[in-house]
């Protein structure tokens, strides 16, 4: 049998793309190499801007609604920011995402779990893959298979992305979770170059993890430890740790290319200032729907549309959150001070995890401000001193004031071009 759509990958990109294209009457196989209910290195906080995108309710496998940020810097210096409304939902992967994909089944979607793909071969009409045994034939092919996915390489496409790395754990305390973390969640900023740490309440333990820039990787353990116990628990009880990629897109990178489109952190759709990456899963599994359903029908020559819709929609918004996060990271205790003294980073800051605003609408917004933003992050990139005190150590093309039309070029490599850019 063809199908119409074989999605490789179940977290919430996969599971998106292939409920969405089965609502529209495709035949749709959902393929992973794990077995559902299967666990995923992430903090479990789905904002309500992405919920938002979902047309069901998750309350099932919600643990804890969160209206309040305790930030710290470096762990010390706390303060607490509250909202009136719910910003994100805590949940654990291995419920939230069983739960999508019960969701695609139901929709009509067939799963084959245990299927890992190894073997991707493309031809003009369709596509096959196959895990060393078996093959599955398809008329498109949409590689959704996360961060250290591997379908996009093997069917010829290069993916240039930046990498965040996190380590994360948990903890049951014996006399549950803590009265101060009931309701709130804790953010740790300054001490992690390129990111922060966190602590998640969940039904009946917290979560504790870190992250930053891929260099940081090798210093991940021992920060969690020093973190642990700066939130007055024990590094020896900690259980389940995990350490992921979180890949951050280049410009350019390809999306689509022929009857093959990528969705979520496959794509690298990561945001780079919250490390948020189940918004823009669900987001892309969306946008990816509709366009292979046209294709399927005959109605477009291949999956370009779907590039174009990500670099209009979401790309932008992508490139301006990178650039707060340059800001942010030049200057932590800058950005903290104004935090604390000001409510116009948080207002900003609920508007966003909420839906009701997009860093790049500020940006489009305000144009001095986003004048401003822009020249520091560009400046960040191009000068080693500053890309030093913002904690990065990859030079990263400019987007706008000291970009070279080479820089254009080697951004937007073509299928299977490797590319000095390419992390992977
Ligand atoms: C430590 C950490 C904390 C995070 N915390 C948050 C958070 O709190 N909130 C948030 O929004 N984001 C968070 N993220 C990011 C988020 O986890 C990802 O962005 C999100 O999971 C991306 O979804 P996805 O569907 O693209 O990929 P994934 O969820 O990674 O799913 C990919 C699927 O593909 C399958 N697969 C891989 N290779 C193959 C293959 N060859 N064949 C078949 N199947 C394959 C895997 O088994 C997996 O099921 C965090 C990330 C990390 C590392």
């Amino acid at each position: 049998m063809r199908y119409d759509v074989i999605v490789v990958g179940a977290g919430p990109a996969g599971s998106t793309t292939a409920r969405e294209c089965a609502a529209r009457g495709l035949s749709v196989i959902l393929l992973d190499r794990a077995e559902f209910p299967r666990d995923k290195p992430c903090g479990g906080a789905v904002t309500v801007r992405a919920l938002d995108l979902l047309p069901f309710d998750i309350t099932p496998v919600v643990e804890r609604a969160i209206s309040s940020v305790h930030f710290t810097t470096r762990q010390s210096k706390g303060f607490t920011r509250r909202s009136s409304e719910d910003l994100v939902f805590l949940t654990q992967r291995s419920k939230l995402d069983a739960y999508l994909v019960e969701r695609a089944v139901e929709a009509g979607v067939e799963l084959r779990e245990g299927f890992q793909v190894k073997v991707v071969e493309r031809h003009k009409t369709h596509v096959v893959v196959g895990n060393g045994g078996h093959l599955v034939e398809g008329t498109t092919l949409v590689a959704a298979d996360g961060a250290n996915g591997t379908t996009a390489k093997l069917a010829g496409i290069s993916v240039q992305v930046r990498q965040h790395i996190a380590l994360e754990g948990n903890i049951t305390p014996p006399s549950g979770v803590p009265d101060r973390w009931q309701d709130i969640i804790g953010l740790d900023v300054g001490g992690m170059e390129g990111g922060y740490g966190w602590i998640f309440p969940k039904g009946d333990h917290v979560n504790i993890g870190l992250g930053g820039w891929k260099h940081v990787g090798s210093t991940l353990r021992e920060r969690l430890d020093g973190l642990v116990r700066y939130y007055g628990l024990d590094p020896k009880e900690v259980w389940g740790l995990r350490g992921h990629h979180l890949p951050m897109r280049r410009r350019g990178s390809t999306l689509a290319d022929g009857n093959v489109l990528l969705v979520g952190d496959a794509a690298g759709l990561v945001d780079p200032v919250t490390d948020e990456g189940i918004h823009s899963a669900i987001w892309s599994g969306r946008a990816a729907a509709g366009h292979l359903a046209e294709y399927v029908a005959g109605e477009v020559v291949d999956l370009a549309a779907y590039g174009r819709e990500v670099e209009r929609d979401l790309a932008p918004d992508l490139v301006a959150s990178r650039q707060f996060h340059d800001l942010l990271h030049l200057s932590p205790t800058l950005y903290l001070w104004v935090e604390r003294r000001t409510s116009i980073i948080w207002r900003l800051t609920c508007r966003i995890l909420r839906g009701e605003q997009t860093y790049a609408a500020v940006m489009g917004k305000h144009t001095f401000i986003a004048f401003v933003i822009g020249f520091v992050s560009d400046l960040i990139s191009v000068t080693p001193v500053l890309r030093r005190m913002a904690g990065l150590r990859d030079a990263s093309p400019p987007e706008r004031f000291f970009r070279r039309r080479r820089s254009v070029g080697a951004a937007r490599p073509s299928l299977g071009q490797g590319s000095e850019l390419s992390d992977r």
